[in-house]
């Protein structure tokens, strides 16, 4: 008999994907199949193994969307496939989660399941807005209630009258389509018309909203600034809060739509980086890491890997693409043997670490003709084998300049940057139509791949500014004649949102 599967019913969080728990993270990566709703960020898929099965169960979309029924029948199937069984629920599952109709089936089916708690919307909210859902002046109490059921039917499951009599913090869930009964329903069973009330729409995410205004008016302060779902209302005291505690808007990079254009990898990295500092990401590859370490020369480099005397890399790309290669031949880190290795970068140096690998030099620039220099006064190389490994595509100067000081350098190619061509209307018509800040870009291949595309005119001529992760970078957008508005001082992508930090809180958006 096969045995049966295992369901974790896990909270997803409110929004941001790494307000997720340890344990909720942790079983995503165990799972042999997530069920996942619309609340929940698809960017949590990307704890999940490759080879795992996903199934998007919309609910609120009419075309393929699912019922509750439909729902509780592939958990029931896959579990009993034997499969370890996430199912995805945005915020916490036991907060207006249904979650009592899925664990009742999975009771009946004979299935066993943990419940793994996450933030719900209503407190992430107040974290990420600054609104206090408790205040020892303000409100001593707090509820946490559903505005789906806010219909003029005397049969609802909300108390109106308790609620209007209420004195501390409401949180009203699924609220925004019924505001304005809501509103009605308080003040009719005698709630004063001026309570503070707030909407906070997005909450965790760059699109985050708040609307403030008295309980009668926050329907029309709503709609005027069409205000969408999902959305959280709250009201009491606690919603005319002072706006200095909403540190979240306040970052300056806050709502600003940045475009990253590496390859796929290196975007989700720097999408996690803008995120962090509240800033909008906006994904679009134009290279394509290709891996040279398949070629007969790569192998045959390795073989000799242990005559050199240092062995140098440029960049994150190569150290990856290096170990994925010597694992897959069943080696590891002992190749290098006793030559000293170098990075270029702190980046470079890190993923170095990940492997085990403490670069024995990092020079304080981040550029090539840089590291040559500072390697060149620091040692003496004359008569060292040096062996750089690195793209196909860079530039030939470090080489010149190692080879200058007396040094026999290998230039070894372990990869190379394709072009990488997608769909790119979309993000033509998002610049034109100013809805985008910065253009961010963090090499020539990834230059040459966006201008492969968009015109130096389209984005010229937009309000879209360009940052360059430095000179090199810069030199070869000003070949395609684009005006670039900055180059960072520190040449990694760091330094790079540093520096548009840097520009927008000068312009006084902060
Ligand atoms: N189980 C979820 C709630 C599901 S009900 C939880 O614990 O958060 C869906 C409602 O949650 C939405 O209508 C909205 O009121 C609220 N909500 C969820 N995510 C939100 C977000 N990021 N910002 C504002 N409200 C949110």
């Amino acid at each position: 008999m096969m045995n049966k599967g295992f369901v974790y019913l896990v909270g997803a969080g409110p929004g941001r994907a790494d307000l997720i728990t340890v344990r909720g993270a942790e079983v995503l990566k165990a799972a042999d199949c997530v069920i996942y709703d619309k609340l929940a960020n698809p960017a949590l898929l990307t704890f999940v193994r490759p080879d795992a099965e996903i199934v998007p169960v919309p609910k609120r979309i009419a075309k393929g969307s699912f019922t509750q029924d439909e729902i509780n029948k592939v958990l029931v199937e896959k579990a009993s496939a034997g499969k370890i069984v996430v199912r995805l629920k945005g915020g916490d599952p036991c907060v207006f989660g249904r979650c009592t109709e899925e664990l009742e089936v999975l009771d009946e089916a004979g299935i066993g399941f943990e419940i793994v708690p996450g933030v719900t919307a209503g407190v992430a909210m107040a974290a990420y807005a600054g609104i206090m859902l408790t205040d020892k002046e303000f409100s001593s109490q707090l509820a946490f209630v559903t505005g789906h059921e806010a219909t003029d039917k005397d049969q609802t499951g909300v108390d109106w009258d308790v609620l209007a009599g209420f004195g501390g913090t409401i949180v009203f869930y699924m609220g925004i389509g019924n505001l304005e009964t809501i509103a009605r329903r308080l003040i009719e069973n005698g709630k004063s018309e001026d309570t503070p009330a707030a909407v906070i729409a997005n909450a965790t995410f760059p699109t985050q909203r708040i609307v403030r205004a008295p309980l009668s008016r926050i329907r029309q302060e709503c709609e005027q600034h069409k205000i969408e779902p999902p959305a959280l209302v709250v009201i009491g005291d606690v919603a005319d809060s002072d706006p200095a505690f909403n540190w979240f808007m306040k970052q300056p990079l806050f709502g600003r739509s940045i475009v990253v254009t590496r390859d796929v990898a290196g975007n989700a990295e720097f999408a996690g980086m803008i995120i962090r500092r509240g800033g909008n990401p906006v994904k679009f590859a134009t290279i394509k890491i290709k891996p040279l370490t398949e070629s007969n020369e790569f192998l045959h480099t390795l073989a000799k890997f242990t005559d050199y005397d240092w062995i140098i890399f440029t960049s994150g790309n190569g150290v990856a693409v290096f170990f994925d290669a010597i694992e897959s031949l069943g080696k590891d880190a002992r190749v290098f043997g006793s030559a000293k290795v170098a990075a270029i970068g702190s980046k470079t140096a890190e993923k170095l670490a990940e492997f085990g690998i403490r670069a024995d030099f990092v020079p304080n620039v981040f550029i090539g003709r840089e590291l040559g220099r500072q390697l060149t006064n620091c040692t003496n190389l004359h008569g060292k084998k040096i062996l750089l490994l690195r793209s196909q595509i860079a530039s030939k100067e470090l080489v010149e300049l190692l080879s200058e000081a007396g040094a026999e350098v290998e230039d070894a190619a372990v990869y190379t940057a394709a072009e990488e061509k997608g769909e790119s209307k979309w993000l033509a018509e998002e610049i034109g139509a100013g809805r985008i800040d910065w253009l961010t870009f963090a090499s020539p291949s990834s230059v040459d791949g966006f201008f492969g595309q968009i015109s130096a005119e389209a984005v010229n001529s937009s309000s879209a500014k360009v940052a360059s992760i430095g000179p090199v970078t810069s030199a070869r957008l000003a070949e395609l004649n684009v005006t670039v508005d900055l180059t960072a001082a520190e040449h990694t992508i760091d330094g790079l949102l540093n520096a548009i930090e840097q520009e927008e809180s000068g312009n006084g958006f902060s």
